[in-house]
């Protein structure tokens, strides 16, 4: 479905992201993955298996997605093996929980930089290739907080807003050149970060791994039932498909009717 196409995904190294390079691959895709691996032999270990597993060629970058010059020198690296990036999913994403009030600036700062900034420098990186071949698929991993907030979430919910206005307003600008821009709202989903975060929550609130799962993390969402990284995946690979075609500028809830309250 993918062949001769190179998708750039970043945060790749774990979670939705390699999920996504995952089924984006398997559809032929050449690949770029990327993270902030402290492993280097890990790292390796995974690009060596997606390229062996799929047949494609993977290559990996571990710009920090909070610094530009990064993310430029990422892309003068790709743009030279790859001569494109026809497929960019903007996915790296961080998060920090405190009141607006004792917010430290720092993670502010760092959570508007890599999970809405990078995708504005991705997205002006990648645009000339795709207007230059007439196709192009950007999709934007937001959250169910780009659609609604939570409280104690403030830098995350007002990047994951900003980035649903950026996808918008990009959606338009090429809407005539066979470029489509998404974005996908996912509710919960139990990725390694996530999963991390249940033992130490039971520990705090002195109840058990399940309750936290149901009564915590899955409170606001009706199905009681993570979503799963496969199906951020597929829904990731429908948009870049020919089927979705007309889809563009929208922000699709995946969120196990989170966002129906
Ligand atoms: P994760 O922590 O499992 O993976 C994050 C990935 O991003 C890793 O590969 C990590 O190396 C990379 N990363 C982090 N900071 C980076 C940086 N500065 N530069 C480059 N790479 C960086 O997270 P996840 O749960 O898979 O989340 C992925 C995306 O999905 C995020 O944008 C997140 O906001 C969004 N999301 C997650 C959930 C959820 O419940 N897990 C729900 C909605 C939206």
């Amino acid at each position: 479905m993918f062949q001769g196409k190179t998708a750039l995904v970043t945060g790749s190294t774990s979670g939705i992201g390699l999920g996504v390079a995952e089924v984006l691959a398997g559809r032929g895709a050449n690949l770029v993955i990327n993270g902030l691996s402290g492993d280097p032999t890990q790292t390796e270990k995974l690009r060596a298996r997606l390229a062996a597993d799929h047949g494609v060629e993977v290559a990996f970058h571990g710009a920090d997605m909070g610094r530009t010059g990064d993310i430029e020198a990422m892309f003068a690296d790709v743009l030279e093996r790859f001569g494109a990036i026809d497929i960019l999913v903007n996915n790296a994403g961080i998060q920090h929980v405190a009141p607006v009030d004792e917010f430290p600036s720092d993670k502010w700062d760092a959570i508007l930089a890599i999970n809405l900034t990078s995708a504005f420098h991705t997205t002006r990186l990648a645009l000339p290739g795709m207007k230059k071949k007439g196709w192009g698929r950007i999709v934007n991993i937001a959250s169910a907080h780009g659609l609604v907030a939570s409280p104690f979430k403030s830098a995350y919910v007002a990047a994951k807003h900003g980035l649903l206005g950026l996808t918008k307003s990009v959606a338009l600008e090429v809407a005539e050149q066979g470029i489509t821009v998404n974005a996908i709202c996912p509710g919960y989903v139990l990725t390694p970060l996530v999963e991390k975060q249940i033992p130490d929550t039971a520990k705090a609130r002195g109840i058990s791994e399940e309750a936290v799962r149901r009564d915590v993390l899955l409170a606001a969402q009706p199905t009681k039932q993570f979503v799963g990284i496969d199906e951020v995946a597929e829904l990731t690979a429908f948009l870049c498909s020919g089927a979705a075609a007309s889809m563009t500028g929208t922000a699709l809830p995946i969120d196990g009717g989170w966002t129906a309250h």
